[in-house]
């Protein structure tokens, strides 16, 4: 049966070199296609951390440099990622397409997401993003540009940002439009370039979408079926990198919630996306999320491989 899925792309599907990315996305591009090969209508939605910050981190230095380089706010460096991974996606997708005489489109959707300006993350930063710096550095940039640091786990200090919860995706009805008119849509990159809504309009903040909460939220608004979070691991485990370590096959709500509360979850990694799969089952009977790795992808789709999240 023809389902609906938005797949989430993890880092590992991406590589942080022009060079890694256009050989890795190559492969993801296999898995993606896997799936329309099956006969599913596909949108992918995919990270961007190692891209937006080389990006900024270049934009940074040129604007220490000369003053012909401006500083580049965040949401603009997002933006530029989402079309650079857009376009390797975008050709790889379609070049795996070719080769197997598969006649579909592939669209990059250039995604703002509008986060809530109360969102307490904008109270408490959590998100470091670019490059670590000593203190004497990071107190001279600071005075200048007015950004918070924090010492990140004993490697020096990093700019830190937001990490809001998505509220709504701006161009949720382009993207299911072309979504029902078969097109493989590449939607959400980086989890969004995140706005606030002042007086009435839309405004670009520095902050960092969690990608795996922009695809619950994207399968959610595009009513999809499946929600895939590929990953580095086949399945999700309890007790994970443990001796009594246990790799789970199903996963219902009341389980994942009390999984959750116990610990099982890495923050920052293993959680957001257990978080991302039950908002997108809760209470919906017919729906289902599945956290495997890449390589595994048709295979959870069509044989339950992988862990599976469901109501
Ligand atoms: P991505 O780039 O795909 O978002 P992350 O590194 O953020 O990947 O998160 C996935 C990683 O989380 C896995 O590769 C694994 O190392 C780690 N992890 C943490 N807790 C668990 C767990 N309970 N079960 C499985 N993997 C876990
Ligand atoms: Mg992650």
């Amino acid at each position: 049966m023809k389902q609906k899925i938005v797949i989430a792309l993890g880092g590992n599907a991406l590589g942080e070199t022009p060079s890694e990315q256009r050989d890795a996305v190559a492969i993801a591009a296999r898995s993606i296609v896997d799936l329309i090969a099956l006969g599913h209508d596909v949108t992918v939605v995919h990270g961007n951390g190692p891209q937006v910050g080389m990006i900024h981190l270049a934009f940074d230095i040129a604007a220490q440099q000369t003053e012909d380089i401006p500083e580049m706010p965040f949401a603009e460096a997002s933006a530029m990622s989402q079309g650079y991974i857009g376009y390797h996606l975008q050709n790889a997708v379609g070049n795996e397409l070719r080769e197997r005489t598969i006649d579909k489109s592939v669209a990059t959707v250039l995604t703002q997401v509008v986060v809530d300006k109360q969102d307490p993350a904008f109270t408490t930063l959590t998100k470091p993003i670019g490059p670590f710096y000593d203190e004497v550095t990071m107190l001279a940039l600071s005075e200048k540009n007015g950004y918070t640091y924090i010492e990140d786990s004993g490697r020096g200090y990093r700019r830190v940002v937001a990490s809001p919860m998505p509220v709504t995706v701006v161009e949720r009805d382009a993207i299911k439009s072309l979504v029902d008119a078969g097109v493989l849509v590449i939607s959400n990159g980086g989890g969004g370039i995140p706005v606030i809504e002042e007086n009435g309009k839309y405004v670009g903040v520095d902050a960092v979408i969690d990608k795996d909460n922009a695809a619950s939220k994207v399968a959610d608004e595009i009513d999809a079926d499946i929600l895939v979070i590929l990953t580095g691991v086949d399945k999700v485990a309890i007790h994970y990198g443990k001796f009594n370590q246990e790799w789970l096959t199903t996963l219902t709500i009341p389980m994942a919630n009390q999984y959750i509360n116990e610990g099982h979850f890495a923050p920052g990694s293993m959680l957001p996306k257990v978080e991302a799969s039950v908002r997108f089952v809760e209470g919906r009977q017919n729906r289902k999320a599945i956290i495997t790795s890449l390589e595994n992808a048709h295979l959870a789709i069509s044989e339950g491989n992988g862990t599976t999240i469901q109501s």
